[in-house]
């Protein structure tokens, strides 16, 4: 019997010098599942610490690294370096056709090795430059690395502008929407159905709050020329007892998508109006995170504009561009991965799209 080989090759060092496609390669063939990033961290880390124009910093899995050139402007280039569970998709193929598959290379090890490739290549970058790699995005919020390194050293992410390089099909997508989750509770009284009037039934007592969602007309304001799209829509509702009882309660889950002009407590306070007259007992925030502004109108995100071309979409889920934004630094998303195909088990990237997206960065930062 030979032996077993395991079926993920494991590298532990990694080489700047490779391609954008290779490194992608590279780097989905060093897996790195939240919680198990270590490894690629510590690779990270070890590549960056011979570039003699960076300093190296790191908490935890995250690593930091920044010039310090002493320019006008700091641009900040982020990504995390944890993927989904694997699927079958490790060691990843490129194909005859310059697609390459495999686990991460949409989502977002091609963004990665972007921010890798430029690190390596512009020792003289026209802006300031940081670089952030963090861990744990693809879990729960509490977990995720970027949010520790904003609370442990807000400092090392200070900037002028910021660049997520998730997966945006080679687009740029300023700003995300607000998300705002509560819990309205209707109260009655339990009663046996044979013998309903001696109750009060809190089912039929939501009716109001069903029907102010169902005509709630939201909003679709222009923010720095993008059109975002608010919605307020019930995605839950729990209420009985028995099949022979007169409910005594019932609740409603409804979620708050908001544009960006609005803050959190202007959120809130919005949808407590909303449903003021409709017999509400309780009203509980289950949890909130607020959007961020495109920021577009700031000289360095303009001129980045400018370079990449096109023009910039909304992001209406939630994002860590918002994390950036609670900061004060204006953040968008661009980066070669096509977010459809992010978490698929044929996640696949087509490898132009990683050239061309370092392509304009690097012309955008040594103009
Ligand atoms: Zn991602």
């Amino acid at each position: 019997m030979p032996d077993s080989k395991p079926e993920v090759p494991l590298s532990t060092a990694l080489d700047l010098t490779l391609d954008g496609p290779a490194l992608t390669a590279a780097l989905v063939d060093f897996p790195s599942v939240s919680g198990t990033e270590k490894p690629l961290a510590d690779a990270i880390e070890q590549a960056l610490r011979t570039l003699p124009h960076l300093t190296v910093d790191r908490h935890g899995n995250n690593v930091v690294a920044r010039t310090r050139l002493g320019r006008a402007e700091r641009v900040v280039l982020a990504g995390h370096i944890d993927t989904v569970p694997i699927a079958d998709n490790v060691p990843s193929r490129l194909d005859e056709d310059g697609v390459l598959w495999g686990c991460g290379t949409s989502d977002m090890k091609s963004g990665v090795a972007v921010q890798l490739r430029i690190a390596a290549t512009v020792p003289e970058p026209n802006r300031d430059l940081t670089f952030v790699f963090y861990d744990n995005e693809e879990v729960a919020a509490h977990l995720n690395g970027l949010g520790h390194v904003a609370t442990a050293h807000p400092d090392w992410l200070a900037g002028d502008f910021a660049i997520l390089l998730e997966p945006s099909d080679g687009q740029v997508e300023g700003g995300c929407q607000g998300t705002l989750r509560v819990s309205l509770t209707l109260r009655g009284e339990r009663a046996h159905s044979a013998r309903s009037w001696m109750g009060s039934n809190a089912v039929h007592a939501a009716a109001p709050v069903l029907a102010r969602l169902a005509s709630y007309e939201p909003r679709r304001p222009v923010i720095d020329g993008l059109e975002y799209h608010e919605g307020l829509n019930a995605v839950g509702i729990t209420g009985g007892v028995a099949t022979n009882v007169i409910p005594d309660e019932c609740t409603v889950v409804v979620n708050f998508r908001y544009a960006p002009d609005r803050t959190p407590e202007e959120a809130e306070k919005h949808v407590r109006e909303v449903f003021a007259d409709c017999g509400v007992d309780e009203f509980v925030v289950d949890d909130h995170s607020g959007g961020a502004l495109p920021g577009l109108a700031h000289p360095a995100a303009a001129a980045f504009m400018e370079a990449v071309g096109g023009t910039a979409h909304p992001k209406f889920g939630w994002t860590d561009v918002a994390r950036f934004s609670a900061l004060g630094v204006p953040a968008v998303n661009y980066g070669p991965g096509n977010p459809i195909f992010a978490h698929k088990r044929d996640e696949h990237v087509v490898v132009d799209r990683i050239t061309h997206c370092e392509r304009r960065l690097y012309d955008w930062l040594t103009a």
